[in-house]
């Protein structure tokens, strides 16, 4: 822990006075959202995730609409090569004044059946890399006495989550590790806030093989309003984040109800496959 008699020096600003932020996952969906608000407000970007010409085109977009620096990072965070490469990055960035773990995927199905590689990449993915880009950033962050960590979890990795076993783990991982976190580096002028979306319309959906889309539009949020509901949260400093009160309600209730009910209710709708079509 820093001693509060020394003043901590100022983060070193990029060469074009920006502040600058990494967001993983950055080629669809809630990362690509974060890149286009955050570049609104002014920010410089590393854009990670592994589809090299949508990262590209977003970066392209923000640099030509909003004047802002915007670096691709192309990697696999499931590959150590990848990983060890954004790392390096995370670490070596003195500017790097927030870092947005957010690439993450889910599958769904009897975890017996599925795909083990699969479900030993989903931990690659949504819990190793987001562990150790928290870990290579957090140190220096501190250091600096300034800093923000966003951690992408989901409103299910607050309750079990049968047929998303895996999954719904990984997140609750998330939820955990990050709130722990928070409570670590109360004082340091550094923040950790983890995000637990509900239902948001990206390509997540496609990538878990499950289709939902028939379930009415009131369920879903975009993915802008869950990361404006992010940034706002930043603003105010609160660590649990669930966009929308359809989300908040929910999880409400799920308190009165207990886990027992909705670990009995989510079991029964997977059992009747719709968890994965609808
Ligand atoms: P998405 O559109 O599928 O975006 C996922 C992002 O992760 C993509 O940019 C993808 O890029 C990247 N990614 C996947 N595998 C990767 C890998 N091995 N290495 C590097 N990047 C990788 O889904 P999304 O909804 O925006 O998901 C963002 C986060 O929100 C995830 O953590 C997800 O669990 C969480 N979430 C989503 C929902 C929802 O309903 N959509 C709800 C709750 C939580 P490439 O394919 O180009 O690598």
């Amino acid at each position: 822990m820093s001693d509060p008699a020394i003043p901590t020096p100022a983060p070193e600003a990029t060469p074009s006075g920006r502040r600058r932020a990494l967001v993983t996952g950055a080629s669809s969906g809630i990362g690509a959202a974060y890149a286009r608000r955050l570049a609104a407000d002014d920010w410089d970007l590393v854009l990670v995730a592994r589809r090299v010409p949508e990262l590209e085109a977003l970066a392209g977009e923000l640099e030509e609409r909003r004047g802002v620096g915007a670096e691709v990072l192309a990697a696999d965070l499931t590959d150590p090569d990848g990983l060890g490469r954004v790392e390096q990055r995370v670490r070596d960035d003195p500017a790097l004044e927030l870092l947005v773990n957010n690439a993450g995927f889910g599958t769904t199905g009897p975890f017996h059946e599925s795909d083990l590689a699969r479900q030993t990449q989903m931990l690659r993915l949504n819990v190793e890399a987001l562990v150790r880009l928290t870990h290579a950033a957090l140190g220096r962050m501190v250091g600096n006495a300034r800093g923000e960590i966003v951690n992408v979890a989901s409103g299910i990795g607050l309750m079990p989550a049968p047929f998303f076993a895996t999954y719904g783990a990984t997140k609750a991982f998330v939820v955990s590790f990050s709130e722990a976190l928070a409570e670590e580096v109360a004082g340091t002028g550094v923040s950790v806030q983890v995000l637990c979306p509900g239902l948001t319309r990206t390509e997540f959906q496609r990538v878990a093989d499950t289709d939902i889309s028939s379930l009415p539009d009131f369920v879903w949020q975009d993915a802008e309003e869950v990361v404006e509901a992010s940034l706002e949260g930043l603003r105010r400093g609160t660590l649990v984040v669930v966009p929308g009160l359809k989300n908040r309600l929910p999880l409400a209730f799920r308190g009165v109800v207990g886990r027992t009910l909705v670990r009995k209710a989510t079991g029964f709708a997977g059992r009747r496959g719709w968890l994965r079509s609808l």
